[in-house]
């Protein structure tokens, strides 16, 4: 564990995370007001709740981002999931981000389903496993929300044939020693997941790939998945692609209380699951981690402490519905206006009807998901280097 007390990797996180010491130790800028303003008045006058409420808090090259957009260089979203079981809440941080900024900016998104990834890192996972999970999960995340007509998937077991030939251009850019040092890969790792960083970086490029025009991307991700993109940005420019602007959010909490939402093992009850029944979802939030006091006197008399509540967190993540109400749960729970039981049974009730909507979405993304996946790439895709 470093001297800060906390290890911060795309693998691995451990300890209390201080999240403006990782900005710095990343070296990544801070989302200020100045370009949360910016970004509101090009969005039509709306902020997403994940960045009102500073869930989005760091970036690399919004900014740059944002100004080609005003010249008439519009960005491309890029996000993904390495399927190794099903969804939870925290799943869909970076997804219903970049849905939102679909929305608002008019731009493609493009999601990519690391089932071979998934399949390399996990030793006990086999490649149906892994096909089934990328295809459920896929279904989980086009339910969110995304066009379809401006949405397009990387599968890559199924998408090598369209990816291929840039990752072998990407693969010669970055060194060993590179992939070594920032993944910090002991010597038993496979060679899988060594090539996978190509793979992973392959998206980043693909539309300038395609199109011959240096054209923007745009990450949604969690701060933890940095490293992977910082590999990328530095070779970019050598292969004559404009570097990917990142924007980073801090990690949800889990529902037991872990600082993060880890799940693995026998911490199923740390998170809400896209699966989940609603008796499963009801048994978890009653035992779920709270900032209230050891009696309903004290609370009522002291108020409660929402920032190291679990509770909370999820109200300020996704489900409260306004900024409105998220202030008013707010105050309540600091002044002692509301106590935790009823707290829960209002969350209980949101988590309830989020599931059964969010079903039937699903249900009916599973009849198009099919139609987003890549597996070509178009005739003449990488026959000229980009133009600035
Ligand atoms: Fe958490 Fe709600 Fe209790 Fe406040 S009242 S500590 S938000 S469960």
């Amino acid at each position: 564990m470093a001297k800060e007390e906390f290890t911060v990797t795309p693998y691995e996180v451990k300890g209390r995370v201080d999240y403006v010491r990782l900005r710095e130790l990343f070296g990544t800028q801070e989302l200020d007001a100045l370009l949360l303003e910016r970004l509101r008045t090009m969005a039509g006058g709306e902020l997403h709740p994940l960045l009102s409420r500073g869930i989005y808090y760091s970036h690399r090259d919004l900014g740059w981002t944002l100004d080609q957009y005003a010249k008439g260089n519009p960005f491309f979203l890029y996000s993904g999931r390495g399927p190794s079981g099903p969804l939870h809440t925290s799943h869909l941080v970076p997804f219903d981000l970049c849905r939102w900024l679909q929305e608002k900016f008019g731009v493609p998104m493009y999601i990519q389903i690391t089932d071979d990834e998934k399949f390399w890192f996990r030793p006990h996972l086999t490649r149906a496993e892994t096909r089934k999970w990328g295809m459920e999960n896929l279904a989980d995340i086009l339910a969110v929300g995304f066009d379809p007509k401006n949405t397009h998937v990387f599968f890559d077991t199924r998408s090598i044939g369209a990816m291929y030939s840039l990752a072998v251009d990407v693969g010669k850019k970055i060194p060993y020693s590179t992939v070594k040092a920032v993944f910090g890969f002991p010597p038993s790792t496979n060679i899988g997941l060594v090539f996978y960083t190509a793979l992973q970086t392959v998206p980043a490029f693909y539309p300038s790939w395609v199109s011959g025009r240096r054209t923007p991307c745009l990450i949604p991700c969690g701060i933890d998945q940095d490293p992977h993109f910082r590999v990328t940005r530095d070779i970019a420019e050598g292969l004559g692609y404009p570097k990917p602007a990142l924007v980073h959010s801090q990690m949800l909490p889990g529902l037991l209380g872990e600082r993060v939402m880890s799940t693995t093992g026998e911490q199923k009850d740390n998170a809400l699951f896209l699966n989940d029944s609603p008796k499963e979802v009801e048994r978890k939030l009653r035992k779920a981690f709270t900032g209230g006091r050891a009696t309903v006197e004290e609370q009522r008399r002291l108020g409660a402490t929402p920032e190291v509540c679990s509770v909370w967190a999820a109200w300020r993540s996704k489900f409260a519905k306004s900024e409105a109400e998220f202030t008013q749960i707010t105050a309540d729970c600091r002044s002692g206006a509301l106590l935790c039981g009823d707290c829960k049974a209002n969350l209980i009730d949101r988590v309830h009807g989020f599931l059964d909507d969010h079903a039937k979405r699903r249900e009916q993304a599973m009849g198009w998901a099919e139609s987003l996946i890549i597996e070509r790439a178009p005739a003449g895709a990488g026959g000229s280097a980009p133009a600035p």
